[in-house]
């Protein structure tokens, strides 16, 4: 459906927000938000920080897309900030899923393979 994206009278809509990677529109409350702190951009997990805002998907291939359009430094205003600090949640150990499953594979550390 198209020609539909603005509803009348719908008070308790969600704000929509762009997210920076994709450019695609979306509530609030599916992205995460990325503020400026000194010279970083870094995660607003509670989307409460006051001042300039960027939107995105949590999603690796918006980070991405983002990263290499420079959208942050564009949405923030601040073309130098540092993005390395930018992370998408939940992604914080992703070696721990590899590591028990070689465990498991292996079966037995101490068998004798001689
Ligand atoms: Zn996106």
């Amino acid at each position: 459906m198209s020609g539909n994206s603005r509803t009348p009278a719908g008070g308790s809509l969600e704000p929509m927000r762009t997210c920076v990677g994709c450019k695609e529109t979306a509530p609030r409350s599916v992205l995460m938000r990325l503020v400026l702190d000194g010279d970083r951009v870094i995660v607003d997990e509670t989307a409460t920080k006051p001042g300039r805002g960027a939107w995105l998907h949590p999603d690796a291939t918006c980070l991405d897309l983002a990263h290499r359009r420079r959208a942050f430094g564009r949405a923030l205003r601040s073309p130098g900030a540092d993005t390395s600090a930018v992370g998408l949640p939940g992604s914080s150990a992703p070696s721990t899923d590899r590591q028990q499953v070689g465990m498991k594979a292996h079966g037995h550390p101490m068998s004798p393979s001689r």
